[in-house]
């Protein structure tokens, strides 16, 4: 198998997906991304399109290929219970059972359920400008488009049965079917039965009698076309019937489907195409390593990260190694933004046969428009600065931040949007987590010689200004990381901090010489 010569994962997955090519495809070659209308979009929505559109841009680099992502919506799946964060609670629970686009929307805004879904759904990968082609999968099904393969389906439908059936309990295999007719007289999906097949004609016979759990059915029975929406497939065959219709050539999936995806894929074989080039990734977690439940999302939203850090920041972390587990929550933004910043001040190093292994290249189109960021300036020594002088005027931390580096006029838009976030994040996440201690007197009597000695210096320099507290933590014949420790602990109220040095030429000898002044006197 012809290798790429990068070696970053997108260009992975992009030479495996070229390497089932004998020749320039006539067509654009397809991505897909699947989206679950039953809630709202979430962050891991978001990363499945960011981490699909990496590959899809490693491989129009690779290949000059037209290429084309498809945002699929499953909004004619049924609805199988109430979601609790949905106003309208009892109009909902009527409906259970139907397909979410023909449910009405809860917030009375949009013509079903689904479309309300669909639209923020759009308007989430609009606001980042993600290229894609959105598909519900209600207009598919009506329009048509899945018509040849439904035919194929119901032709092989033992096929699909002997694959299907033995991962299923025994209780559940007697009724089983691929197809699911929309009852035409109650209009639930999750009440019938088929009773008969006749590929012959491509119609199916049903009974709407099913009644599991809390949906109810209407006993009606009746003969239908399985085609233009009138029935949908089991969504694992739903799946293998996108990829047949669609020719699909990529498409990633969560580690929890990683068996759907081998059984759709013994599905679309029975049928006669093969499954897409694919790549599962991990699953994020929380604080405390608990899989994060996509209708309970913690708080933790695009939105909200995006008040407290760079958008991109989220998209730098995101991009590290997807077969790795991630925590994602508020703890994470500091490290994030500052990785973030520092793959962009050195991208400009790298050699430019180098730069598509950089996940800054990734992040910005192929490395079209990445922005110029050259400064020592980080996320940590903002909310450091912010901890000293105070998180109310940004216009001063500019000004300090200006001293510190002159060269951050240059990039003052990223600057100054740092910082603004950098006082949300103070705010919101550090500020309530400050515990000021009183210093003991042996500690008042180091701290005393510290402010002494740091007076007693003239100079300038970071690195002399560092050995400052070296030398005092010696004559006291303290550890330094005590000595550290027990300052930051005083003077700033946390347990670590940032380097004595870099702190006295960012904020100032007087500033800190007053700081030191106050603990002393406490
Ligand atoms: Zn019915």
């Amino acid at each position: 198998m012809a290798k790429s010569k990068y070696k970053s994962w997108p260009f992975n997955e992009a030479n495996k997906l070229k390497n089932r090519f004998r020749q320039a495809p006539t067509e654009p070659v397809r991505f897909e991304t699947g989206f679950g209308p039953s809630g709202l979009p979430h962050i891991g929505t978001f990363a499945e399109v960011a981490r699909t559109t990496w590959v899809r841009q490693a491989f129009e680099f690779l290949t000059q290929w037209p290429t084309q992502l498809i945002a699929f919506s499953d909004d004619m799946d049924g609805l199988r219970k109430v979601p609790l964060n949905m106003p309208r609670q009892d109009m909902l629970a009527d409906n259970l059972g139907k397909p979410l686009c023909h449910i009405p929307d809860p917030f009375d805004e949009c013509e079903s359920y689904s479309a309300y879904m669909n639209g923020k759904l759009n308007e989430f990968l609009n606001r980042y400008r993600f290229d894609y082609t959105f598909q519900s999968s209600y207009e598919a099904y009506r329009r048509g488009d899945f018509n040849e393969g439904l035919a194929v389906i119901l032709q092989k439908v033992d096929g699909v049965k002997d694959l299907i059936l033995p991962t299923m309990s025994e209780a559940k295999r007697e009724n089983w079917s691929p197809f699911f007719p929309i009852c035409e007289k109650c209009g639930r999906i999750y009440s019938t039965r088929v009773v008969g097949y006749h590929p012959q004609d491509n119609t199916i016979d049903y009974i709407c009698d099913r009644e599991d759990g809390l949906v109810q059915c209407c006993h009606h029975t009746a003969s239908t076309s399985i085609f233009d929406g009138r029935v949908k497939v089991g969504w694992k065959i739903d799946w293998a019937l996108r990829w047949y219709c669609y020719d699909i050539g990529y498409e990633m999936y969560g580690k929890d489907l990683i068996e759907s995806a081998k059984l759709s894929g013994k599905i679309v074989r029975l049928m006669g195409k093969q499954p897409p080039s694919g790549y599962f990734y991990e699953l994020f977690l929380d604080e405390d390593g608990r899989k994060i439940s996509k209708s309970v999302g913690r708080g933790l939203t695009i939105d909200s990260w995006t008040s407290y850090a760079p958008l991109e920041s989220l998209l730098y972390y995101i991009f590290q190694n997807p077969k790795q587990a991630k925590r994602l929550f508020w703890g994470i933004v500091p490290k994030s933004v500052d990785d973030y910043l520092t793959g962009l001040a050195n991208y400009d190093q790298l050699a430019g046969t180098k730069q598509p292994d950089s996940t800054i290249w990734h992040l910005f189109h192929k490395g079209a428009d990445v922005p110029a960021f050259k400064t020592s300036i980080t996320f940590s020594l903002i909310n450091n600065l912010i901890s000293a002088v105070g998180a109310d005027d940004i216009d001063l931390i500019l000004n300090y931040l200006k001293r510190y580096d002159a060269s951050i006029d240059r990039y003052a838009d990223i600057v100054e949007d740092l910082v603004k976030k950098a006082m949300n994040y103070y705010r919101d996440f550090i500020l309530p987590h400050k515990k000021f201690r009183t210093p003991s007197a042996h500690e008042k009597t180091i701290l005393q010689k510290l402010r002494d000695s740091l007076k007693a210096y003239e100079g300038e320099d970071e690195t002399e200004l560092q050995t400052i507290p070296f030398d005092v933590a010696r004559s006291f014949e303290v550890p330094p990381k005590d000595l550290f420790k027990m300052f930051y602990e005083v003077a700033m109220g946390q347990e670590r901090g940032p380097r004595f040095g870099t702190f006295i030429r960012l904020v100032g000898k007087t500033k800190v010489l007053n700081l030191l002044d106050r603990v002393i006197d406490a």
